[in-house]
C-alpha cells in the first residue's frame, strides 16, 4: 500500500505530463479528437520526450492540475500515442508514472518477463501500422523476478508450477547467453533478455516492422529501469 502523499505526489507527476506534452507539440491536443491523425513526434523526438519524462519522475518536483477528465474527453474519439513500451508486469515500473505520461500518450504491452508472444507482437505492429507509432521501447529493469525464475530453471533445474515454466522459458536463452559474461548474473540477464528482443524486432521480415525501420519512419530501443533510484539507463538506442 503506497502512503496517501507518495501516492498524491505520484498522480500530479503522471498527470503533468500531458501539459508538458502539450508544450512540446502544441496543436498535438488540438488534433486528438480526430481518430486518424498519428503522433506528430519523429522516433528521436519520441525517445528525448521519454528521457524528460523520467527525469521528471526521479525529481518529482514537478506539480500541475491538469484537468484529467478534460483530458479524457479529448482524446475519447481517437489516441495518438507516441511510443509502445514493451514492459514487465511487476507493480513496481508502471510506464506512465516512470516516464511521466499522461493519458492516450504511451501504447503499453505488459507481462511477467516484459517478453514478446505473438499476441505482444500483434500488438506492437498495430500500433506502429494503425496508430502511426514511431518508437518501441522494450523495457527491463532490475531484479526482475520473471528473470530471476529463468536463472532458476537454469542454474538449479527449478520448476514452475501451472503456466509459469512456459511463461519463464523464452527467458532463459537470454539467461544461458549472459552466463558466459562477467558481473552479476540476473542485471546481464535483464539486458540480454531486453536485447535479443530488440533485435528480434529490428531484424523482423514483416514488412509491416521492416518497412517504416528501412524508411527510417520507426526506432526500436532497449532498456533498464533501476528500481532504486527511478532512472531509465538506455543501453540499447541503436
Ligand atoms: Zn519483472
Amino acid at each position: 500500500m503506497v502512503p496517501a502523499p507518495n501516492r498524491r505526489r505520484f498522480l500530479s507527476v503522471a498527470c503533468c505530463t500531458a501539459a508538458a506534452a502539450a508544450t512540446l507539440i502544441p496543436d498535438r491536443i488540438a488534433h486528438a479528437s480526430s481518430p486518424a491523425k498519428h503522433t506528430e513526434l519523429s522516433a528521436d523526438q519520441a525517445l528525448a520526450a521519454l528521457k524528460d519524462g523520467n527525469e521528471r519522475f526521479i525529481k518529482a518536483g514537478a506539480e500541475c492540475f491538469e484537468d484529467l477528465a478534460q483530458r479524457r474527453q479529448s482524446i475519447a474519439a481517437g489516441q495518438a500515442p507516441f511510443a509502445v513500451i514493451v514492459a514487465c508486469s511487476d507493480s513496481r515500473v508502471p510506464p506512465e508514472l516512470l516516464f511521466a505520461r499522461g493519458l492516450g500518450e504511451l501504447f503499453v504491452i505488459r507481462d511477467a518477463g516484459n517478453t514478446v508472444d505473438t499476441v505482444a507482437t500483434g500488438s506492437i505492429q498495430y500500433a506502429v501500422e494503425h496508430l502511426g507509432v514511431p518508437l518501441v521501447v522494450v523495457l527491463g529493469h532490475r531484479r526482475c523476478g520473471a528473470v530471476q525464475a529463468a536463472v532458476a530453471v537454469v542454474e538449479e533445474n527449478a520448476v514452475f508450477p501451472g503456466s509459469i515454466g512456459q511463461m519463464v522459458e523464452p527467458i532463459v536463452p537470454a539467461v544461458l547467453k549472459a552466463k558466459g559474461a562477467s558481473g552479476d548474473l540476473l542485471d546481464n540477464a535483464v539486458r540480454e533478455n531486453v536485447r535479443r528482443t530488440v533485435m528480434r524486432l529490428r531484424t523482423s521480415s514483416e514488412p509491416i516492422l521492416k518497412d517504416p525501420l528501412e524508411a527510417g519512419r520507426l526506432r526500436v530501443v532497449g532498456a533498464r529501469y533501476d528500481l532504486d533510484d527511478g532512472r531509465v539507463d538506455w543501453f540499447m538506442e541503436s
